[in-house]
């Protein structure tokens, strides 16, 4: 069983000023009014409706992978969701359904999927956090990401006060977006992931995997050597946790990558005409994706760049912001972040916007 989350030790003070860093990747966030672990998807449900009894606001924590919390802490509820498992729900020729508890440890399903010969997910190998998160930003990595694979989420509507099942069609899955993200309103139970009983990886999308591997863009691969070479790759950017490696005490990514208008796109050329063509991807609309760490990098914030308290951009990779002594407070890397922030957009005129959720805190 994967590593990835901390167990609420029992009997523990939910107000102690440190309770919510244990719970997230950056070891940053203060207290909780209350903390509540939850098992099962019945467990979940209850826990919310029990805390909206008592008229608490609700916290959905996971992995804590994606999240930036407050020194404050969270004053309502934190409900941790620890349920796990998932089963095969349908079949059609090679073709399978695979239904997955919300609490399940993303990687380890992913390492399960390519054990089995399941093909869909082996690109997003290594992502720390949970499955039932996928939907949230619609994660992706290396040329995949889940809306290729979800084909429903089952959810609790909180607005309505009951479980529904939501088609793929209608979460308005985007770049690191969904319906859910931002919203209170829906909580994950389980997703329903649509693989391929397949030896062999989809294409290879994305050329530094493809040259890694030694093949073709466009070239199938077996599932495990798709697997490896992503842990290897995203290891060496610091992209997999490591308890004992500083780097990976982050959200990963820490901005994304900007789209931008064909105009803007012009504008951002002509101020970086010193740099050569920024690195660029088009996307529909006639919009253009540009790299966020090629801007900040060339705006003078290097790998390792430090902040106050020991926040720091990763060693690594430049869109990583990491709390390498473990002993910073969420408003040390809040001032990083809007320092980096600002002198993108001062360099390039590009506005960056952060990745994770952040709660109670603001850049
Ligand atoms: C080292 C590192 C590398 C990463 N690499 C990638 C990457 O390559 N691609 C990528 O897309 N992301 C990446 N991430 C970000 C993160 O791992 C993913 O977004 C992951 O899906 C978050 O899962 P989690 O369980 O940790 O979510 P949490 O951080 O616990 O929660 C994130 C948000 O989702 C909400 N949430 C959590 N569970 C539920 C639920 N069941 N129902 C409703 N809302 C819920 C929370 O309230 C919060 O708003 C990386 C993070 C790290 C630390």
């Amino acid at each position: 069983m994967s590593d990835v989350y901390a167990e609420p030790t029992t009997g523990a003070d939910p107000t102690d000023p440190a309770t919510l860093a244990r719970y997230t990747t950056l070891r940053l966030g203060g207290p909780a009014g209350r903390l509540e672990i939850a098992t099962s998807a019945d467990e979940i449900v209850r826990q919310v409706r029990e805390a909206e009894a008592r008229e608490q606001a609700v916290l959905l924590l996971a992995g804590g992978s994606n999240v930036v919390i407050g020194d404050q802490g969270f004053p309502g509820t934190v409900v941790l969701i620890r349920s796990r498992g998932f089963r095969v729900v349908a079949e059609d020729g090679d073709t399978i359904t695979v239904r997955v508890e919300a609490g399940e440890p993303w990687d380890d399903l992913v390492a399960a999927t390519v054990e089995r010969g399941w093909s869909g997910l082996e690109c997003l190998s290594g992502i720390p956090g949970s499955a039932g998160a996928t939907p949230i930003q619609n994660v992706g990595a290396y040329g995949q990401e889940v809306a290729e694979t979800i084909v429903a989420v089952e959810a609790y509507d909180r607005t309505h006060r009951t479980v529904v099942r939501i088609a793929a069609a209608d979460c308005a899955f985007s770049y690191r977006g969904s319906i859910f993200k931002y919203s209170d309103r829906w909580v994950v139970l389980s997703v329903d992931f649509r693989l391929t009983r397949a030896p062999l990886s989809g294409p290879v999308r994305y050329a530094e995997l493809a040259r890694a591997l030694g093949v073709e863009v466009g070239d199938r691969v077996p599932l495990a050597d798709a697997r490896a070479t992503v842990r290897r790759l995203r290891a060496g950017k610091g992209m997999v946790l490591d308890a004992q490696d500083p780097d990976t005490w982050s959200v990963g990514s820490f901005f994304t990558n900007p789209v931008l208008e064909r105009a803007a796109y012009e504008l951002l050329r002509e101020r970086a005409a010193d740099l050569g063509e920024p690195p660029n991807w088009p996307c529909p609309g006639d919009t253009v994706k540009v790299s966020a760490a090629w801007l900040i990098d060339k705006a003078g914030f290097g790998k390792g760049y430090a902040g106050p308290e020991g926040v720091a951009i990763s060693t690594k990779h430049t869109l990583a912001l990491a709390n390498r002594t473990g002993a910073a407070s969420t408003a040390a890397l809040i001032t990083l972040a809007r320092e980096i922030r600002d002198g993108v957009h001062a360099r390039f005129g590009v506005p960056l916007h952060p990745e994770p959720v952040l709660i109670n805190c603001a850049i």
